[in-house]
């Protein structure tokens, strides 16, 4: 089928309960290419009453066993043939992805909707390995602990990895038993809306995954405050995280925040130059720098200063946007006229702050496109007191600060707010662990960049969240432990 034809038929509606309905208002609002700058399909737009239906529907299948109840490798069964259905579906899927996101159809296959497929995976495999302890104390006692779903839980996603998030948060709510109801961000609701067909298709039980589409303030904001929503699993800005995290204390939800970032790449003067050059590239300029783990700042030894950046400068040129549905475009546009306008709002800041620009800081043309194309944009001899240097910018614009030592680096990668990802690029193993002990965030990476796997725990410190997705630690989000006690005496 072709994936024009599938947005044809999904248009506006909400996936409640096992079915597609329209939004009680009966609203819609148009999804946009951001490459074309074109409406691709309207979406329905859920608001409170919508949220409140979802949620209902949530509650009752996870209350009715249907799910939590079914035997654990029934329910793994289950989420593998999500993952099946998502394989069958993968170069649609894909296709989707781009058209919605902007990104090149060649990263949403091979990343993107890969990685989901592994996830969904990966979480099956987890489901009948769920399991607390049997604890020896004092007294005539049998004392052990259950892992229990935690029930309803609302994940709320952003628009830089649709799908990815999307999977990230359902299958391991799901693994663990619990129910979910998915609000997809409003710029890319697409393949949000595949994944309940798909999973539908592969025999969920009506309830278990619902999705409703809609804005944050709206739709985002009713299930945040939903009194029968046991969970809030986010990401997104460390901005909305703050408003989440107020908004969830009427009924206690436990909450889980993936935020923003404004991480640092560090090169030191004994670095493999070329790789780190690749690395540093593909760190800012990956999905358009649409990346919370974005290695949006450059820390280089002043020694190597001027051959590092000449040959950034170089690749960077190379990374020009194109045409995301040319196989060889490496880099597409930027979501939104909104993010576009923000980015060159930056790029403004930065020159009027005295940063130096390198390379780019324009819009790019893209065969008579009207999209939201901008050139990979590098910035030298930035300040660590700049605009650009302490606001997240979620842009491909680099902010390239030098160092005398390691302490230096050290000591400039760390201030910052943020702490969701670092990366040191070096051969000496000592000053590698240095770095990676002493950076303050949740993914260090060694000598590469930007690499993921569901396996390995991710999340934030400071503000860039708590909490931790993926690997085992993801368990920990979607189960509570109930220690029962039974006297033997
Ligand atoms: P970005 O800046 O990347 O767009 P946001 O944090 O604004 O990220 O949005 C991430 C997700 O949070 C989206 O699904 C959006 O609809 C949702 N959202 C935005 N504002 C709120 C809010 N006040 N309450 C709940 N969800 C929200």
């Amino acid at each position: 089928m072709q994936t024009d034809a599938l947005v044809a038929i999904r248009a506006g509606k909400l996936f409640i309960g096992g079915e597609w309905r329209d939004a009680e208002s009966g609203r819609t609002f148009p999804t946009i290419n951001p490459s074309t700058a074109e409406p691709l399909t309207e979406v329905a737009e859920g608001d409170v009453a919508d949220v409140d239906q979802a949620v209902r529907a949530a509650r009752g299948a996870f209350e009715s066993g249907a799910w939590p109840a079914m035997d654990a490798r029934s329910r793994a069964k289950l989420l593998h043939a999500v993952a099946d259905g998502l394989e069958a579906r993968a170069d649609e899927l894909a296709r989707l992805e781009t058209m919605d996101n902007g990104k090149p159809l060649r990263e949403a296959r091979m990343f993107d909707i890969k990685e989901s497929i592994e996830c969904f995976r990966y979480y099956a495999g987890w489901a009948d390995k769920i399991y607390g302890d049997v604890i020896p104390l004092p007294g005539p006692y049998l004392n052990y602990t259950r892992l229990e779903p935690i029930g309803v839980c609302g994940a709320i996603i952003p628009w830089n990895y649709p799908l990815q998030m999307a999977a990230w948060k359902v299958a391991p709510a799901l693994a663990c038993g619990n129910t979910v109801v998915l609000k997809p961000a409003e710029q890319t609701p697409l393949t949000a809306l595949e994944l309940a067909r798909i999973a539908s298709e592969a025999g969920l039980p009506a309830g278990v995954l619902n999705v409703v589409t809609g804005h944050g303030e709206t739709a985002g904001a009713a299930l945040v405050r939903h009194p029968d929503v046991d969970k809030i699993a986010f990401t997104g800005s460390t901005e909305v995280g703050r408003i989440i995290q107020r908004e969830a204390a009427g009924n206690l939800k436990r909450v889980s925040l993936e935020l923003g970032g404004k991480s640092p790449n560090i090169v030191l003067a004994d670095a493999d130059i070329e790789a780190a050059v690749r690395g540093a590239t593909s760190a800012i300029f990956y999905n358009t720098g649409q990346a919370c783990t974005a290695g949006s700042r450059l820390l280089i030894d002043e020694s190597i200063r001027d051959e590092f950046l000449e040959k950034l400068a170089k690749r960077a040129d190379g990374m020009r946007p194109g045409d995301p549905l040319n196989p060889k475009t490496r880099m597409g546009p930027l979501i939104s006229q909104e993010q576009l306008d923000r980015v060159l709002g930056y790029i403004e800041k930065g020159k009027s702050e005295g940063a130096e620009l390198v390379i780019g800081g324009d819009r790019a043309e893209v065969s008579n496109n009207p999209g939201y194309f901008l050139n990979p944009t590098i910035f030298d001899r930035v300040t660590p007191e700049m605009t650009i240097a302490r606001e997240e910018i979620f842009g491909p614009v680099l902010a390239v600060t030098t160092f005398a030592d390691l302490d230096e680096a050290i000591e400039l990668g760390n201030k910052t707010d943020y702490g969701l990802a670092a990366a040191v690029w070096t051969q000496d193993v000592k000053k590698a662990h240095r770095a990676a002990h002493a950076l303050r965030a949740g993914t260090v990476w060694v000598n590469m960049y930007h690499t993921l796997d569901t396996g390995s725990p991710f999340g934030g410190y400071k503000h860039s969240g708590y909490g931790r997705e993926l690997g085992k630690y993801a368990l920990d989000l979607y189960t509570q432990v109930k220690s029962v006690w039974v006297n033997l005496a």
